[in-house]
């Protein structure tokens, strides 16, 4: 038996429509999953790819904002794809200003995708699998800054400190359920998310000179500690945050 096969299983991705969300949607479908991509326009380039390594995979529309996330998105997965059973909790957005100069909006915005959605959504699924039984898996996609302060994005900082400290209370609370709430925190990718890093000549020659393996991460990278993760493999895992930085945090 292969421990880190997902055949049969479910995963919910949010932001599955690009970069790191795209990665492990794409990662998980390898290793068998059927994927249900939260995304705000349609991921077709993802369901392309998840249908081409033969799973099924649909799209749940919905955008995170202030209110918390639709109260059917769990019921829409299970309508379109039969079960659920993992959830990454991935989209996330930044606002970068200098501290003395950052307003309520760019705080709120941030905080509410970043934190407040990523909870109520791992509300939804955990009052599911309470209900049902049998357990499920939750990965968090934490950050350098859930460790570290950063620098101009305090809300950033914020909403990923605030993720990992969520991802150790619910593992306590809902480890009897059979729930495993583990988080991934990448180092620095090449994303949308990072483009004006990568694009300010200083900083980006800073963050590579930092980093022992040398380049910035590709969601690939990310691909097997999310299966990990999300496996029978990682049953005994509870509130961990597994690092994927090219040795950033070892540094
Ligand atoms: P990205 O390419 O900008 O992807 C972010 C995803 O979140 C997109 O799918 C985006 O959808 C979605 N999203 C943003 N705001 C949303 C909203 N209001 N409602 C619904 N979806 C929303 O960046 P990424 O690097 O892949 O980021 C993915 C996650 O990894 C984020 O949580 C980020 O904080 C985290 N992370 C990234 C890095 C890095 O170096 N790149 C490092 C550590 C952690 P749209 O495409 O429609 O905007």
């Amino acid at each position: 038996m292969n421990p880190f096969d997902l055949s049969g299983k479910v995963a919910l991705v949010t932001g599955a429509n690009t970069g790191i969300g795209q990665g492990i949607a794409l990662a998980l479908a390898r290793a068998g999953a059927d994927i249900a991509a939260l995304a705000r326009s349609e991921p077709g380039d993802t369901l392309d790819q998840v249908r081409a390594v033969g799973r099924r995979g649909v799209w749940i529309a919905a955008e995170f904002g202030r209110a918390a996330p639709a109260s059917d998105i769990v019921s829409r997965v299970l309508a379109e794809l039969g079960g659920l059973d993992i959830l990454i909790n991935n989209a996330g957005t930044i606002r970068r200003n200098d501290a003395l100069d950052f307003t309520e909006s760019e705080w709120d915005e941030v905080v509410d995708v970043n934190l407040k959605s990523a909870f109520f959504l791992a509300q939804q699924a955990a009052r599911h699998w309470v209900a049902k039984g049998g357990g499920g898996k939750i990965i968090n996609i934490a950050s350098m800054l859930s460790f570290q302060g950063g620098i101009r994005v305090p809300s950033y900082t914020a909403s990923k400190s605030g993720l990992l400290g969520i991802t150790r209370g619910l593992a306590n609370e809902w480890a009897r359920h059979g729930i495993n709430v583990n988080a991934i925190a990448p180092g620095y990718f090449a994303t949308n998310n990072t483009d004006a890093l990568r694009k300010d000549e200083t900083r980006n020659r800073d963050i590579l000179a930092r980093i022992p393996a040398g380049r910035w991460g590709s969601p690939g990278d990310l691909g097997g500690a999310a299966v990990f993760l999300a496996s029978s493999a990682a049953d005994y895992v509870h509130g961990a945050v597994l690092p994927v930085d090219g040795g950033w945090l070892a540094r």
